[in-house]
Order: C-alpha cells, then structure tokens, then sequence
C-alpha cells in the first residue's frame, strides 16, 4: 500500500489533475455504498475516502477502519446540493487545458 502521507488539500488537487482516482468499492462494510475509494495510478488506496454524495474527502486508515466514515452526516442528505455536478464539471474543465 503507497504510504505518500497527502492531505486532503493535495488529494483534491490530485484527483482534479487526474493524479488520483474515486473507485468504487464493493467492501463488506456498508459505508462503501456511500463513499467512494481514493485511488493512485497502481489501484493503490491512498487513505481518503469521498462522500459519493457531497464529494467530501475523509482521511481513513486501513488499520482504524471506516468509523470516521460512518460518523459522516451528509448534509445532502437534506438539501441535495449538487456539488456532484460542481466536480464533474471542474473537472471537464481543467482537463482539456493540459
Ligand atoms: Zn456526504
């Protein structure tokens, strides 16, 4: 597993550059049908984890789990904004200026 220590500032940056990846995972926990795993080039986990529904990055360790995860209170859950669509949407534009 890539130990590359990021926060979660570089990891929005990274994904944004196409650096890393969301992957969904089909875990035993639960919690994977909300969030998405953050992933490098090699399919390494990098320790971050995304609210599939408010985009939010949570730091997460193999060895603790996914508690910090299931603590998440989505506030989409309420008013549904569509940050979603805000990432997509940086994201198409970012990319075809490299
Ligand atoms: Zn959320």
């Amino acid at each position: 597993m890539a130990n590359l220590n990021l926060n979660i500032e570089q990891v929005t940056l990274k994904i944004k550059s196409g650096e890393l990846l969301c992957q969904e995972k089909s875990g035993k926990s639960d919690v994977w049908l909300n969030f998405e795993e953050i992933i490098d080039k090699e399919e390494q986990p990098v320790g971050f984890a995304m609210c599939k529904n408010c985009s939010q990055l949570f730091k997460y360790d193999y060895k603790t789990g996914t508690s910090s995860l299931k603590r998440h209170k989505c506030p989409s859950d309420e008013k549904q904004p569509k940050i979603t669509t805000f990432w997509g949407k940086k994201k198409f534009l970012l990319l075809p200026k490299k």
